[in-house]
């Protein structure tokens, strides 16, 4: 199968990396993929399925069960199907985040999704992926890499707008999910050799963006 050109955005929970990466793939005419559907999708399933969520093999059994739970790119959405029904509106509460990063740290469970993603850069020209390993596991010969962050209080004060929560809620949480992603032993969350390390905490989206997209049009010459 072709692969098309790979550009990867990694980073902690709500660094902003799904928003600037839509627009960075909308900007080059690429397709985009957010890699968090794919752990947030097999949690959904997990949950619904009452799945036993210490059980690795079963996990990553599910994980193939195209027919239970499926991942669809769009230009605006990286959605998820279970059982023909739309739940992409389901997957972004801070709960199913939890689980996700809790069932992202079995090996067996990351290498049954890994073909899936790697799939989404077959027969388009270019692909902007995020995630947390996307520069260095998932796309390790990615043509340009970035890592974004901002502080914990800027990242929880993001999500809890977005979630009409309140920061403080939210903050335990997050802390908890940052820690389990970058100490775990599969593919802990870091920054790929010769990223570009972009903090977003006193940037506006368009700065980071235009930054971001400066990055990437160098090292492609597009
Ligand atoms: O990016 P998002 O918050 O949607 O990811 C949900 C969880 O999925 C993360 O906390 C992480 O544990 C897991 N994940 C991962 N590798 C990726 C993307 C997400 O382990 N490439």
């Amino acid at each position: 199968m072709e692969m098309g050109k790979v550009v990867t955005i990694d980073g902690p929970a709500a660094s902003g990396k799904t928003s600037v990466s839509r627009e960075l793939a909308k900007r080059l005419g690429w397709s985009w993929v957010s890699t968090g559907a794919f752990y947030r999708g097999l949690a959904f399933a997990a949950l619904e399925t009452q799945a036993n969520l210490e059980d690795e093999n079963a996990l990553a059994a599910l994980a193939n069960q195209r027919e239970v739970w499926a991942v669809k790119m769009d230009d605006e959405q990286t959605s998820v199907h279970f059982k023909g029904r739309n739940v992409t509106d389901l997957i972004f509460r801070e709960d199913v985040g939890s689980v996700a990063s809790k069932i992202s740290h079995f090996p067996k469970v990351r290498s049954a999704l890994l073909g899936a993603q790697r799939a989404c850069s077959e027969t388009t020209e270019g692909l902007v992926a995020e995630g947390r390993d996307c520069g260095t596991v998932v796309f390790p010969t990615a043509e340009a890499k970035i890592y974004l962050t901002a502080s914990q209080e800027n990242r929880a004060e993001r999500r809890a707008r977005e979630q009409g929560a309140n920061a403080e809620e939210i903050i335990g949480a997050q802390k908890q999910r940052d820690e389990q992603d970058s100490t775990r032993k599969a593919a802990p969350m870091k920054v790929p050799e010769q990223a570009l390390v972009l903090d977003s905490t006193d940037l506006g989206f368009e700065d980071v963006v235009g930054e971001v997209e400066k990055f990437v049009r160098s090292k492609l010459s597009v």
